[in-house]
């Protein structure tokens, strides 16, 4: 489940739909919980699904480091990426906010740690680009991701947490947030390549195929900060 105070909203260009903040949110908020409603596919069960199921995981789904695959019920499955992302994961399937969110400001996550095994150009603008992204990012900078991370979990207690019902449920991630056990590292999040689901739908897929996504610039790419904003 994604935080209540997020939007989808398009803000044109080549990123088209994006997550926003629709107030300011605070550097130490948990901004997205697995929950109940969540859809967690076994890859065995992947693999006997037909073309359009495969090709809605193959956009929107990330993989556990077991190889399943989950599909989010909300909108946080519209989550653009960033080298300079907004969110990072502390581990059991939660993400935290690691620096303040202005309202109207894009909520972007890290795809180095989605266990997908893509590898795009990306053109996040941030100084920090990456330039690709990769299969195997977690393993390079997920040290660095694990810093952003650990500098703000001691803000946790101390701001609004909407998500906290939801986190009551995940007490491994709790014991993260409330400091009775650091944060697994990101790399122990990486799903080798040999336990990765097939999400390609076959190429002879005919008739109730979805319209194909945008190319991968578009939709893994993020804009500059926005200046003006229209919700929709
Ligand atoms: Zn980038």
């Amino acid at each position: 489940m994604f935080h209540p105070h997020a939007q989808l909203a398009d803000i044109g260009g080549e990123v088209g739909l994006a997550l926003v903040a629709s107030r300011p949110i605070p550097a130490g908020t948990v901004m997205w919980a697995l929950c109940d409603f969540d859809i967690i596919l076994d890859r065995h069960v992947v693999a006997d699904l037909s073309p359009p199921y495969r090709e809605i995981l193959d956009r929107y789904a990330f993989i556990s480091p077991d190889g399943d695959c989950i599909l989010q019920w909300d909108l946080a499955r519209f989550g653009n990426h960033s080298c300079d992302a907004v969110l990072h994961s502390v581990g059991f399937d939660v993400e935290i906010a690691v620096r303040d969110i202005a309202a109207g400001e894009q909520i972007t996550t890290e795809y180095g740690n989605l266990n997908r095994d893509f590898h795009f150009a990306c053109a996040c603008g941030a100084r920090n680009c990456r330039t690709h992204i990769r299969h195997d990012d977690s393993l390079h900078f997920g040290h660095v991701w694990d810093e952003q991370v650990a500098q703000v979990l001691p803000l946790y207690r101390g701001v609004d947490q909407p998500l906290a019902a939801v986190l009551a449920r995940r007490p491994h991630a709790l014991d993260v947030l409330e400091g009775r056990r650091p944060p697994p590292p990101s790399r122990s999040m990486y799903c080798p390549a040999s336990r990765l689901p097939d999400l390609s739908p076959p190429p002879e897929a005919g008739p109730g195929r979805i319209p194909a996504p945008p190319s991968a610039r578009s939709r893994y790419s993020v804009t500059m900060p926005l200046q003006s904003l229209d919700i929709v």
